[in-house]
């Protein structure tokens, strides 16, 4: 059985919910506050299905929250797609660089964007070569060897293109910092661009969980940066038309017959009416699901337990005042 719209909004929620309790924890993140937004993503939802099929939510937007980044993934690819489909003989280019300390990141993607771009300006100003092409960072961790592995991922309109860019790219990180054999131009297939589109980053490495610490590293070295970008061409991106910005407050007020309110409860997986019992989404997580939530569940802290529970309190009180 396949799972509706909202039913697969719920499972995200239900993925990520714990999750992001393992980012809120590590020690002195400047990305903490964000983490927090993550936690709220879609928590409210308020929803009438004889007025309208929309879930009306407040989004955080996030690249970590998997609510969000499956939403983006669904508009670049409405995006790019009509571009892409003309592209007949487009190529497939990785570009990567040695692995580096978390401490070199930053820089060292600030480096690659830097190259990358030259290359581009070099073909248009002065060899007649006007790329086309998008453009995508990514970053995986090795936990064998306790470093990151900064790379791009490129689809690029034809193959001479391709190499353009790849003999820009060898010459100027040289032989110590790109090895030729890791470079690869492929021909591009459609399953490509949804390969290209997905998370900026697998928060699951082999079968295994990339310990929070690192990836916070990861989050934070990225941060401000674009991790897609079409070069050559724009796309126009729509805002997503379900999360429409709401005055929550107001809606907490005026909550009524016409706007039933909706809160997310991780026990039952699933948005309850606190009015009526009702559920919004009927979503069953599979035991797979359930795995996947249980070794996040087991490292949440006492401390954070305990302001959670300060939190949620804090929300019922204001409850009351506005009831
Ligand atoms: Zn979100």
């Amino acid at each position: 059985m396949s799972l509706t719209t909202i039913q697969k909004r719920a499972r995200r929620k239900y993925l990520t919910y714990p999750f992001i309790f393992s980012l809120i924890e590590v020690a002195d993140s400047p990305m903490k506050k964000a983490y927090w937004n993550t936690y709220y993503c879609c928590k409210d939802v308020w929803h009438n299905e004889k007025m309208s099929d929309r879930y009306l939510a407040r989004y955080c937007k996030n690249r970590w929250c998997l609510v969000c980044a499956s939403i983006r993934t669904a508009q670049l690819i409405n995006a790019y797609k009509p571009i892409l489909e003309t592209w007949k003989e487009k190529s497939f280019l990785t570009l990567t660089v040695k692995n580096c300390a978390e401490s070199e990141l930053r820089s060292k993607l600030k480096e690659m964007n830097k190259i990358f771009f030259g290359a581009i300006r070099l073909g248009r100003l002065r060899k007649g070569i006007f790329v086309k092409c998008v453009k995508k960072m990514e970053c995986t961790y090795s936990e064998a060897r306790k470093d990151y592995h900064p790379h791009f991922h490129v689809i690029i309109e034809t193959p001479e293109q391709a190499e353009f860019i790849l003999n820009y790219w060898l010459e100027h990180f040289g032989k110590d910092e790109a090895n030729e054999l890791a470079q690869k131009v492929l021909p591009a297939n459609d399953g490509s661009m949804v390969e290209l589109f997905k998370y900026f980053t697998k928060i699951v490495s082999k079968g295994k969980t990339i310990p929070a610490e690192n990836l916070n590293a990861i989050f934070c070295a990225i941060k401000g940066m674009h991790t897609v970008r079409p070069y050559g061409f724009s796309v126009a991106l729509p805002d997503d038309p379900d999360a429409i910005e709401f005055d929550v407050e107001a809606i907490e007020l005026v909550e009524n017959e016409i706007l039933p309110h909706f809160g997310w409860e991780q026990e039952v997986h699933d948005w309850i009416s606190w009015r009526t019992g009702e559920m919004l989404s009927g979503y069953e997580p599979s035991k797979k699901a359930v795995a996947w939530t249980k070794q996040f569940e087991e490292k949440v802290s006492k401390s954070l337990e305990k302001e959670l529970i300060q939190k949620q309190k804090l929300k019922k009180k204001r409850k009351k005042i506005h009831s």
